[in-house]
Order: structure tokens, then C-alpha cells, then sequence
């Protein structure tokens, strides 16, 4: 099946997450372009087959019964980035660091604080990944994706109803394809410095060497998720393999092989917080897969 693909079968999903967390995916695919992410949805399709798209997963808890059906992962094959006068135009599988570096070599400034992000430009539009007072919405113009059915679409930035941490891409269930940022002139030599500076202000302040798929809540409303974590006292609280990061308490870290240890150290941290805080955390990152392979 799939096999006029770039395709892995029984894939060992803990390859490709930053949590090096996961079950193995059924068949995990790399598509080189549009047309084939439409001819892999029509082939599953036919055949029953669910799908589940992903970029690099860096955001994503994949769980220990992995995931049934084909995924595809737009990443290595779709990295292709260009120019246009002010315009940087990247596929979707392209990084978020990369396309920041090219936009830095061309002399554009506005996507420096997305240079340490370590996911693509599709999963970055996608969750309007933002980072040092930027995000995506800011310099995104326009997103261009394909619809299961292999119709095409493309979004203006009004359209693509970006808030925090969200936009329309899940509720209307496409696949980015390309991305289109809007940026201003700036002297490459000071854009530089300032990716270096974010960059050493990241590493200053988060367990860049430990797995991790970032701040694993989302930041509620008035308050810091890392700040009411520390708060009650949850640092270096673990359960298993997973950890509350003792650098920054928002980050829950992996250091063995289970993801049930991961899920249930975010139920303890999200009623403890509840409890101790009167404030409920809500997951950032996306769970993908089943707790258990039947
Ligand atoms: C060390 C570390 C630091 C981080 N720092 C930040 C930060 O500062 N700010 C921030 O916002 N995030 C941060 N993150 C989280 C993560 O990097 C971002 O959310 C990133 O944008 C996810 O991109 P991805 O390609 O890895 O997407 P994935 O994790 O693979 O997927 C995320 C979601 O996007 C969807 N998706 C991915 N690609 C596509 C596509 N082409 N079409 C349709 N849907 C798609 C997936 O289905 C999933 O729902 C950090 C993560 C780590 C590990």
C-alpha cells in the first residue's frame, strides 16, 4: 500500500517528535508536493484508510499505541523557500529557523523571533506559533493548502482567523501547502544579532538539551502557565519518565520511553494547579494516536 510513496511502514513514531515519544504510525509518508498529499488522501480514502497530517512534531504527544492509518508528514521533501521583492515564500515543510536565516541573508526584517522555533512554516501557521512579543500573524499574508478531496485553497491573513495559539486550519480541515510572509527592509548584519540575542535568551532560559515539545499548556488568560506551575511548587515533580522541568517550569520534559507517564503528569499538573491555583491549564500541545495498540 502507498507504494509509489516516500513511505515507511509500522514508522517508530518516537523518530519523529521532539518528545521522542510515540507507538509506531501504520505508514508515515513524506509527500513532495500538493498533488501528492491529494493522491495519498485519495488512496486512503478508497481504502478506509484515516489520515493525520503533521510537520515536525514539535508540538504533538504521540501516544504509546501510535497511530492507526497513514500519517503525513510534511517536512523534508516540501522545504523549498524563495523571493519575491518583500515577500518570502516558503513551503510548508520548510523550518521556521530556515526560512528566518533566508529572510536574514535577503535583508528582511519582522521573522527573527521565530528563528528559534524548531517546527515548519505549516505547523507554525497552524498553531500561530509566536515567541518574543511576534506571531505568525503578524507577518503571514497568505496561506495556500489542499483540501482532502484535492481541492485547492488559498486564505488572506483576515481569513485565516488566527488567535492565540490557533487558526482556521483544523476546523476547515487542510493541509498547508506554501506560506506567503510579508516583510520589511532591514540590514542583515542587525537582524542577525537580534536572532542571536532571542536565541540566547531561549537557551538561557529552557531545557533545550532535554525532549520536549515546548510550553506543554497554553498561557491562560492573566497569567503565566510556567509562573502557576512554579508556584505550586511543581518543579522537578515527576511521574515516571516525565518531569516538570527544573530550568522552566512550563516545559514537562521526557527522559525515558512512555508516553502514559507524559499524559498522566499532565493530569497531575493540570488538577494540582486547578486545586492550589483556582485556574485550569489547557493542553498547547496536540495528542495524536491511542493509549493502547488493540
Ligand atoms: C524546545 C521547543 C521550543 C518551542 N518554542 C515555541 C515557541 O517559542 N513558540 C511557539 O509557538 N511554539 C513553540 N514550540 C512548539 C512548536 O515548535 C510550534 O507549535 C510549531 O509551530 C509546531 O510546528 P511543527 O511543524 O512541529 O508541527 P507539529 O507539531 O508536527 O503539528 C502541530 C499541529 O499542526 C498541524 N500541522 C502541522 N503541519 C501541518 C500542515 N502542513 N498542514 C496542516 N496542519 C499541519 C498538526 O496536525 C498539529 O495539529 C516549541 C517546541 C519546542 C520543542
Amino acid at each position: 500500500m502507498f507504494e509509489q510513496f516516500e513511505v515507511i511502514p509500522d514508522a517508530d513514531m518516537s523518530q519523529y517528535t521532539t518528545l521522542k515519544l510515540g507507538g509506531p504510525a501504520d505508514w508515515l509518508a513524506f509527500p513532495r508536493s500538493g498533488a501528492e498529499i491529494a493522491a495519498m488522501f485519495s488512496e486512503a480514502g478508497a481504502k478506509g484508510i484515516p489520515v493525520t497530517v503533521i510537520g515536525h512534531g514539535s508540538n504533538l504527544l504521540v501516544l504509546d499505541g501510535g497511530i492507526r492509518g497513514l500519517v503525513i508528514r510534511v517536512e523534508k521533501n516540501m522545504r523549498a523557500i524563495r523571493r519575491e521583492g518583500c515577500r518570502i515564500i516558503a513551503q510548508a515543510g520548510a523550518m521556521l529557523g530556515s526560512v528566518a536565516l533566508f529572510a536574514a541573508d535577503a535583508g528582511l526584517t519582522g521573522l527573527e523571533f521565530a528563528s528559534g522555533i524548531p517546527g515548519t512554516v505549516g505547523g507554525g501557521v497552524t498553531m500561530n506559533a509566536g515567541a518574543y512579543d511576534g506571531e505568525m500573524a503578524q507577518v503571514v499574508v497568505q496561506v495556500d493548502g489542499i483540501y482532502p478531496d484535492g481541492k485547492t485553497v488559498s486564505l488572506t491573513k483576515e481569513e485565516m482567523g488566527f488567535g492565540y495559539r490557533r487558526s482556521v486550519v483544523k476546523e476547515l480541515n487542510f493541509v498547508v501547502t506554501e506560506v506567503t510572509f510579508e516583510l520589511q527592509e532591514g540590514d542583515p548584519a542587525a537582524i542577525r544579532v537580534r536572532m542571536s540575542e532571542l536565541n540566547a535568551k531561549r537557551a538561557e532560559k529552557q531545557p533545550l538539551d532535554v525532549p520536549s515539545a515546548g510550553s506543554t499548556f497554553k498561557r491562560p488568560e492573566g497569567y503565566y502557565a510556567a509562573a502557576l506551575i512554579d508556584q505550586c511548587g511543581l518543579k522537578g515533580y515527576s511521574v515516571g519518565d516525565a518531569m516538570v522541568s527544573m530550568k522552566h517550569a512550563g516545559f514537562l520534559v521526557n527522559t525515558g520511553k512512555s508516553s502514559a507517564d507524559f499524559k498522566t503528569l499532565m493530569d497531575k499538573v493540570q488538577s494540582i494547579v486547578e486545586q492550589r491555583a483556582g485556574v485550569k491549564l489547557e493542553p498547547e500541545i496536540r495528542i495524536l494516536g491511542e493509549e493502547e495498540r488493540a
